[in-house]
């Protein structure tokens, strides 16, 4: 499937570093619901160079925050939780420092970040895998979720959490945490362009062969 995937969209390179640093992955996660990835990018680069700082934001009245926050999709809702998320951490840890995940291991680091407001598995993992913990964790948005049902890798209702457990064992024992991520988002292309949510484009499909769906 991964071969496919790569003939048919071509390696993705990781982002620069300085989107890579835990805290700015986990804040790009909290506010990135329904949006399309330049826009969280471009609004969480924003943020950090307007106040400088992740305390700061976390300072900041949530309607200041909600008006810097206008090209995500639910602007009110990103800034509340984002505020709250990040006031949770500095409750916890004195300053939105993420450092103490390193020690840690993966599944204790993201029982972790579950606990914090707005946080759910899709970002957890996102954090495990995308930041430069580089953790093996399979990041599942809804184009990924959807295309492994359809697949019949994991059964029709699967959430996020239930297709990630479903996944992990399964996944390449030699694959590194950066496969992880490119498979991801190579299957994040595949949901945009032939899976997409209403009408599959199973015709070209690359993975057509191994899709319960398309054989039905
Ligand atoms: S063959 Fe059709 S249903 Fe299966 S993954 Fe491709 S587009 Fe989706």
């Amino acid at each position: 499937m991964q071969e496919a995937l790569i003939d048919r969209f071509g390696r993705i390179v990781r982002p620069p570093d300085k989107r890579r640093l835990p805290e700015w992955v986990l804040v790009h996660g909290v506010i990135g619901a329904q949006t399309k990835t330049a826009a969280s990018n471009a609004s969480t680069d924003g943020l950090l160079a307007e106040y400088g700082s992740w305390e700061a934001v976390a300072s900041a009245p949530v309607d200041q925050i909600e008006a810097r926050l206008q090209r995500q999709s639910f602007p009110r809702v990103a800034a509340q939780r984002l505020v709250d998320c990040l006031q949770s951490i500095i409750a916890e840890r004195g300053a939105v420092d993420l450092r103490h995940l390193a020690e840690y291991g993966t599944a204790d680091a993201m029982a972790w970040l579950e606990r914090l407001p707005g946080v759910a598995r899709k970002n957890s993992a996102g954090v495990m895998n995308a930041s430069t913990l580089d953790r093996k964790a399979m990041v599942i948005d809804g184009h990924h979720r959807r295309i492994m049902q359809r697949m019949g890798l994991v059964s029709p209702k699967a959430d996020t959490a239930r297709t990630y457990d479903a996944l992990m064992p399964v996944l390449p024992i030699e694959w590194s945490a950066a496969d992880m991520d490119e498979h991801h988002l190579l299957l994040k292309k595949l949901g945009q362009t032939h899976c997409r949510p209403l009408a599959p484009q199973c015709e070209g499909c690359p993975v057509r062969r191994d899709c319960a769906m398309a054989q039905a």
